[in-house]
């Protein structure tokens, strides 16, 4: 049985306090029987203090990027090893800010994978289509290539380390979600993706999120969906009392 994961992407969101006032005020609401896995994904900046704030909680912790190299003269960047060294056990992969924002394709995206999976990280790969390939019919080709080429040479022992959140490019940051329906054909689409890139238990067992304007009233109707393993949230994270209500969603 795969356990519901919710993460809350902060994006390049709140200041070292702000993100501890977050983080505390979610302490205080979640109760110790979570029925999901929650990951919060603050700025690099916030991490060390987040890692205190959260130590001995269920909570996990989780970077927004991380270099593809392993280490050496590569300025402004951040490794594998730190974020492991700092306490983060979750990384983002390919989120469509990076692809699109920093020219990450999907050979890079590879690479970054394998780095963070080698350090022992788990890594959740974005995907998603953008309106256009959408409209003109391209939606599972287009994630079927970025699946294909993302997770050339990796291993099923590898695999087992990696959610996907399917994250539709016009769904994010536009207060406008996939309808349950549209959402779920595509996770159906990837998990026979995944049974044909690995076999069918692997694909059973990887969790596929679901991202893109989530909100406490779109996430029930989300979650309940077969193949909907979880969400990643950006907006709605940034509130203690919206993204509380989407983890209780998961009941
Ligand atoms: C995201 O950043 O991954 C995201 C889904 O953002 P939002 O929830 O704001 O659409």
């Amino acid at each position: 049985m795969r356990k519901m994961l919710i993460a809350g992407n902060w994006k390049m969101n709140k200041t070292i306090p702000e993100s501890l006032q977050l983080i505390h005020d979610l302490m205080r609401k979640l109760d110790s029987d979570c029925p999901a896995e929650v990951v919060l994904i603050p700025p690099f900046i916030s991490l060390s203090s987040a890692a205190e704030a959260l130590r001995g909680s269920d909570i996990q912790l989780g970077a927004q990027n991380l270099s593809h190299l392993a280490e050496g003269a590569v300025t402004g960047e951040i490794s594998a090893s730190m974020l492991i060294s700092v306490g983060c056990r979750y990384v983002l992969v390919g989120h469509s800010e990076r692809r699109n924002l920093f020219q990450e394709d999907d050979t890079v995206i590879n690479q970054k994978l394998k780095t963070a999976l080698s350090e022992g990280l788990h890594a959740i790969l974005c995907v998603g289509e953008t309106w256009k390939d959408r409209e003109a019919g391209k939606t599972k080709d287009i994630i079927g290539n970025q699946l294909k080429r993302g997770l050339e040479g990796l291993s099923l022992m590898e695999m087992r380390k990696i959610s996907i959140a399917y994250e539709p490019v016009w769904a994010i940051g536009t207060g406008k979600n996939a309808q349950p329906g549209q959402a779920q054909e595509v996770h159906e689409a990837i998990r026979s993706e995944l049974s044909s890139q690995y076999d069918p238990e692997t694909a059973k067992a990887t969790r596929i999120i679901y991202g893109g304007s989530v909100t406490p009233d779109s996430s029930p109707s989300l979650m309940s969906q077969p193949d909907i393993d979880g969400a990643l949230v950006g907006g709605a994270s940034l509130d203690a009392d919206s993204f509380y209500a989407i983890i209780n969603a998961v009941k």
